[in-house]
């Protein structure tokens, strides 16, 4: 079976958040499971001038979008096991970052219409799209109104998964037939509150819709969680799945990553402690034997759960622990955990920047993982602070639901603590009660065994897609 996954940011070429880790690490559990899966993203500024010399050119042509005739050169390479292609225009895409320009809504549309004219220029194939996100919503649009025409689209289904229902692609009408080139008539299949909305239209138009957790998938039935597409959602569920991401073993791995100051396994556990006394000499923080080191690591983003962590901020570190984070986002959140920092410099260290080896050492130098999310599609970093042994707390709310377990002193079971609602002294209880299980060595042990223990690799969830694409792919 052959699938071309389409997205926007792909690990290690471009990434900005776990969608990238996504699409750069199933790929090739698929391909271990026999099937031919390959990737197509743009060629951003930062891919062309690295890996220009590894690509190889397919050829080129004109991708009409509206009244524009857009030039897109196609190239490819093959990188760990997995042929990736890349969709050329230096007017769209060569530029210094992936989002957040005035005409995101025309770059992506072009990249969507790009992808279905490239087709033919492959040496390959698809049966599948697999779409991700509003960037790559267009796909399907684009194939009911503008391909159905042509003997080649003719079977071509598409997956669509949403990581994050937050981003829509949402524009005014201009937008429809100046950009998108798509007549009034069929404006019905975007239109929502009175916008185009790409994300409602691949909704509707893929043949499979998925999310990435299968609480997430109830939840975004809901306007809680919706933000605004509940009904939509609710119209389109009995096409509707949630199938929880996994993690790159081989790259989220304590005993072979090169970053760590010391590697450890679960057989080694107790060299995790010396990660911490590095990690905390690093950062100017003061180690002292039986107070727990708390991390964070991600965006800091209101939906990350961070005004819970500014509510309690003080009472937290009252209760003895010292704090770490890395994160880049909202102004107002990175000012707060920087001026902290200050005022405890001892006790607090903020790092407002991306840098995926500091990661590393916060995952192994930590003991527990703090991951308070109002909303979590499905949350990578708690399975890699499982991988590292570092225990996660976590409200129970989508993939964190589905990935943490609390932990049961009498039962011996679970692999995290969790709390439930949306409150900063919840929040606080649970660290209290982290607190409380770190202090008593016998219970941290068997916790941190289970946390070892925790399946997060891609193995199961690929067997889950195989499944979802036999169901819908077209055979001769
Ligand atoms: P989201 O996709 O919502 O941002 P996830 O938990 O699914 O959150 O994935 C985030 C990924 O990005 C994890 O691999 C995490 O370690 C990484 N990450 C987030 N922020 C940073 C940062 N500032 N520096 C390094 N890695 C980061």
């Amino acid at each position: 079976m052959d699938i071309l996954f389409i997205s926007s940011e792909v690990y290690p070429f471009a990434k900005t958040g776990g969608l990238a880790d996504v699409i750069g690490s199933l790929p090739a559990e698929l391909n271990k499971n026999g099937l031919n899966a390959r990737v197509m993203l743009p060629l951003y500024k930062n891919i062309k001038d690295e890996y220009a010399p590894s690509l190889t050119f397919h050829g080129a042509f004109t991708v009409k979008l509206g009244w524009r005739d857009c030039y897109c050169g196609l190239f490819s390479m093959e990188y760990n096991d997995v042929v990736y292609y890349f969709v050329d225009n230096e007017q769209y895409f060569y530029r210094d970052s992936l989002y957040g320009h005035y005409d995101d809504g025309e770059r992506f549309a072009y990249f969507s219409k790009a992808v279905l004219e490239s087709l033919k220029y492959l040496d390959f194939e698809p049966a599948i799209l697999h779409l991700s996100d509003w960037q790559t919503a267009l796909v399907p649009v684009f194939l009911k109104l503008n391909y159905q025409g042509d003997e080649y689209y003719r079977d071509l289904r598409t997956v669509f998964t949403i990581h994050n229902i937050e981003y829509q692609g949402k524009y005014g009408l201009e937008i429809l037939k100046d950009v998108l080139g798509i007549d009034v008539k069929d404006a019905g299949l975007l239109m929502l509150d009175g916008n185009v909305n790409y994300m409602k239209g691949a909704i509707v138009a893929c043949d499979k819709l998925t999310t990435v957790s299968p609480s997430y998938a109830e939840e975004i039935k809901f306007p809680f969680f919706s933000h605004g597409l509940h009904d939509i959602i609710k119209e389109n569920s009995y096409k509707l799945s949630g199938i929880i991401n996994g993690i790159d073993y081989k790259q989220f791995n304590p005993y072979r990553d090169k970053g760590l100051y010391t590697n450890y396994s679960a057989n080694s556990s107790h060299k995790k402690e010396a990660n911490k006394i590095a990690l905390m000499e690093e950062l100017g923080l003061e180690y002292e034997e039986g107070k727990p080191l708390i991390g964070m690591v991600g965006r800091l983003a209101e939906h990350k759960g961070i005004p819970l962590v500014i509510r309690v901020f003080e009472q937290m570190l009252e209760l003895g622990v010292s704090f770490v984070i890395l994160g880049t986002g909202d102004y107002h959140f990175e000012s707060f955990f920087k001026a902290k920092a200050v005022e405890y410099p001892d006790k607090v260290a903020a790092i407002t920047g991306f840098s995926a080896s500091l990661a590393s050492k916060i995952y192994a130098g930590a003991d527990v993982f703090l991951m308070p999310s109002i909303s979590e599609p499905c949350g990578l970093a708690q399975m890699i602070a499982l991988r590292y042994g570092t225990i996660p707390i976590v409200r129970s709310t989508g993939g964190l639901k589905d990935s943490i377990q609390p932990y049961n002193p009498q039962t011996g079971k679970g692999n995290g603590i969790n709390f439930e609602s949306v409150n900063a002294h919840d929040m606080l209880d649970a660290v209290y009660r982290a607190i409380a299980l770190y202090n008593d060595p016998t219970h941290w042990k068997e916790l941190m065994k289970n946390a070892f223990a925790s399946d997060c690799s891609w193995k199961r969830s690929a067997s889950e897609y195989i499944k979802l694409y036999q169901s819908i792919v077209v055979t001769e």
